[in-house]
């Protein structure tokens, strides 16, 4: 990396090498204990300059240089930094799901853990946040955060997030609301909140569902509950996974090929969630590849690239109702779902539950 002059940079430097995978901030004992797990992203990332907020390398700082970034965290919360993995969000796989889910778990277990705040990459932090809030086996709170910005740039938005993040996991009001997605002073749910915007601060909208809640001079104003099922609620154990089954997701768009749905079967899918147009409506081009998939017993899923919207009944199409996931979402629940059953009729069932 190259040497960086000016005082912003200098503090990023003493942050960069710092080491070690737990942290612990200065707090008052009596204050609740927020575990942050970190795994990377943008929030993590560094440019060489404080206006450069493109082509900057995330997955640099480490989670105790996350935590010395916002003095005031002591304030709120006893709270410990851990490294899980340090990565662009791009490259998260379901290995780093997997460990992650299962560290989240032990550590809501401790009876001393108020909540966990996880920070992580926004390009797939919704289905990050998604996975946890169908297999955390608490209600204590857990929240996720990332930033757009880098940490070197002007104007960083992950120590906002992170105070912000960590408040949240703090509150007692915040139990039992399933996993949450914390930036911009707005709380949405894992199973609503979607990245909107490829660039724009705001990009995460929890458009047709609204937010959990917001906050206010930092602090929580919840107003609303999630009324799908989650954590405790759903049938999900990770515990003694270390593998998930392979779910892969095909576009729909016009004159489309069936190939794709050919390519997934050849690979061993277990499942494909077809990303339709409209309500999920599939071409005459791709049903009878789609029909060969389920014949060979691959579990199909529709749902919709128009970014909103249920998926109704429609007898012209194959698969199952992808309810009002979006693709990505629904495709891991779908893995979920084959880690417990490859009956159709329950994995509709749970297509509607959660
Ligand atoms: N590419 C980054 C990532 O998802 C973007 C970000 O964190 O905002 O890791």
């Amino acid at each position: 990396m190259k040497v960086l002059r000016s005082p912003l940079f200098a503090g990023m430097l003493s942050l960069l090498s710092m080491s070690g995978t737990v942290a612990q901030t200065q707090a008052q004992p009596e204050l609740p204990h927020v575990a942050v797990l970190a795994t990377g992203g943008t929030i993590a990332g560094t440019a060489e300059s404080s206006t450069q907020t493109t082509g900057y390398k995330p997955g640099v700082l480490s989670a105790e240089a996350l935590l010395k970034s916002v003095p005031s965290l002591g304030k709120v919360a006893q709270v410990t930094g851990e490294q899980v993995a340090n990565v662009g969000s791009d490259d998260m796989d379901n290995e780093i799901l997997l460990k992650l889910a299962k560290r989240v778990n032990e550590l809501l277990s401790d009876k001393e853990v108020s909540g966990v705040v996880v920070t992580h990459g926004t390009d797939t932090l919704e289905e990050t946040a998604y996975f946890l809030n169908l297999v955390v086996k608490s209600d204590k709170p857990v929240v996720v955060t990332g930033s757009m910005r880098p940490a070197t740039a002007i104007g960083a938005d992950g120590p906002s997030n992170i105070l912000q993040a960590v408040t949240v996991a703090a509150s007692p009001e915040a139990r039992g609301r399933g996993v949450m997605i914390v930036l911009n002073d707005r709380i949405g749910s894992a199973r609503y909140t979607t990245k909107s915007d490829a660039n724009a601060l705001d990009t995460f909208k929890s458009v047709g569902s609204g937010y959990l809640g917001t906050l206010v001079n930092q602090q929580p104003l919840f107003e609303m509950r999630l009324a799908k099922k989650h954590t405790t609620d759903t049938p999900f154990d990770v515990s003694k996974l270390n593998a998930l089954p392979k779910v892969d997701i095909i576009y729909g768009y016009q004159n489309d090929n069936g190939y794709m749905f050919d390519a997934a079967v050849e690979n061993k899918a277990k499942g494909i969630v077809v990303a339709g147009v409209g309500a999920g409506s599939e071409s005459r081009f791709i049903r009878p590849a789609i029909k060969n998939a389920i014949d060979k017993g691959v579990v199909v899923v529709r749902s919709t690239r128009t970014g909103g919207g249920f998926i109704p009944e429609d007898a012209a199409y194959f698969g199952l109702l992808g309810d009002s996931l979006n693709p990505q979402k629904a495709r891991i629940l779908l893995m979920l779902a084959l880690t417990v059953s490859s009956d159709p009729a329950r994995i509709q069932e749970m297509l509607h539950t959660y």
